[in-house]
């Protein structure tokens, strides 16, 4: 079997973050950059105005693929958007919000029209009992609220447990907020936990516990058990959760989404994180929200007040609408993704991806082993510039790079024709094995 010839682009991504504090580099850097544990020389920026907390990540690995996608045209299967709309109904009420006086800002922790929506939602939906006036956050989408929680709960050197391959964004938000990263391994190919290792990641050190599920990426969804679990070390260690259910409505194969919130008396020690973002398809809208006890809730709203001041206000009004959808609508966006999920991931497999069936989300990280390249940046770049379909190379959601090396993120998020054509796109994958 030969090797594919690359180009030098290949080596384009020659560091990896890890949100410990620790970085790779899997090419030379200068000697002078290294006496900084927390900075790598692929991405420090030279200029030393700049503060070591915006050293200490590097831009993220999937919106980059994104430019790197239209850059070459590629079919864009990295960052988690869909290329079709939102319902109908949710720009019409954009729309009338836009037209009926809601464009300056709202409170900024929501809208109350939003505010009450939610608290319903989270009730019949959740299970869990949210109070509009105090348990409710409303943010520029969850990637604040994670933030703005991070930020709120956490103090330089106590820990974070963190799944691991974990979405990438918990890194930046680790190192933001100082928090130390304590990583529990989802093992392939199923993405079980170990208790024991689970056990021992809490420490007297442990403020927070981060669950994502269903999981990016590995479309995972969490078991009542897996919960009740992380709920006892939580209350044997007096640790909060911080629970992102963005993709709560995509599930299949019968997987039901459990919130921890919802579990035993957690509520009392969850945030929980969701948003319109995936389940509405609007992920440039930016709403997001949290609901959490009331004390952690006033320390996020005063977070989230100075960083924002508020989300889109007409867009809030609008959300509002959408979280009133009947349950049919819920029902066809899961059938909708199942549907493609059965396909793409059919497709990945005939042309020698290997990867399991995610039970939720819509990314599936496909193991690459049977093509002949170094790693998963030279596949990835290799993908994107001679098959033209971008993808995320799976070392981005690892804290040491070697462990996600022989993995890529395909996203299915995408119209049939566009996730037809590129599997078309990856035929050419059958003569490299
Ligand atoms: N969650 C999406 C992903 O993993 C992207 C989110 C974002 O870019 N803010 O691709």
């Amino acid at each position: 079997m030969r090797e594919p010839a690359w180009p030098d682009a290949v080596r384009h991504r020659n560091h990896t973050f890890f949100p410990s504090g620790r970085f790779a580099t899997r090419s030379k850097g200068s000697m002078e950059d290294t006496q900084s544990q927390r900075s790598e020389p692929g991405f420090r920026i030279n200029d030393p105005h700049i503060s070591e907390r915006a050293q200490r990540f590097p831009e993220s690995v999937i919106r980059e693929m994104t430019r790197i996608a239209a850059a070459h045209g590629a079919v864009n299967l990295s960052q988690g958007y869909p290329d079709f709309d939102p319902p109908r109904e949710l720009v019409e009420a954009a729309k009338l919000a836009l037209e009926n006086g809601y464009n300056q800002y709202s409170t900024t922790w929501g809208a109350p029209e939003l505010r009450h929506a939610i608290a319903r939602k989270a009730k019949t939906f959740n299970g869990i009992d949210a109070d509009p006036e105090a348990n409710l956050v409303v943010t520029c989408g969850s990637t604040e609220a994670m933030m703005a929680a991070m930020l709120s709960l956490v103090n330089p050197g106590d820990e974070v447990v963190v799944f691991e391959p974990f979405y990438e964004n918990y890194g930046p938000d680790a190192a933001m907020s100082g928090a130390t990263p304590r990583y529990v391994r989802m093992e392939w190919p199923g993405w079980s936990i170990d208790e024991e290792t689970l056990k021992a990641a809490f420490t007297p050190k442990t403020k927070a516990v981060i669950v994502n599920t269903p999981n990016n990426p590995t479309g995972k969804v969490f078991s009542s058990d897996e919960l009740r679990l992380i709920a006892d070390l939580c209350s044997d260690h007096d640790v909060v959760a911080v629970t992102d259910e963005i993709y709560e409505h995509i599930v299949y194969d019968g997987a039901r989404h459990v919130s921890l919130a919802a579990v035993g008396d957690m509520a009392g020690r969850t945030i929980t994180i969701s948003g319109l973002s995936k389940t509405y398809s609007a992920t440039g809208w930016r709403v997001g929200w949290a609901i959490a006890p009331k004390t952690l809730a006033d320390a996020m709203r005063r977070i989230h007040d100075f960083l924002t001041v508020g989300a889109p206000h007409p867009l809030q009004i609008a959300a509002a609408v959408a979280l009133e959808f009947p349950e049919t609508y819920y029902a066809n966006l899961a059938r909708t993704y199942r549907a493609k999920r059965d396909r793409f991931v059919k497709g990945l497999r005939s042309v020698g991806f290997e990867c399991g069936d995610p039970r939720g989300a819509y990314y599936v990280m496909a193991d690459f082993s049977r093509f002949p390249f170094e790693d998963d940046w030279a596949f990835a770049m290799y993908l994107v510039e001679r098959l033209g379909v971008a993808t995320v190379p799976g070392s981005s959601f690892y804290g040491r790079p070697e462990d996600g090396a022989r993995y890529v993120r395909f996203m299915f998020s995408k119209k049939d024709e566009t996730l037809e054509e590129a599997l078309r796109r990856l035929e050419p994958l059958r003569e490299l094995q």
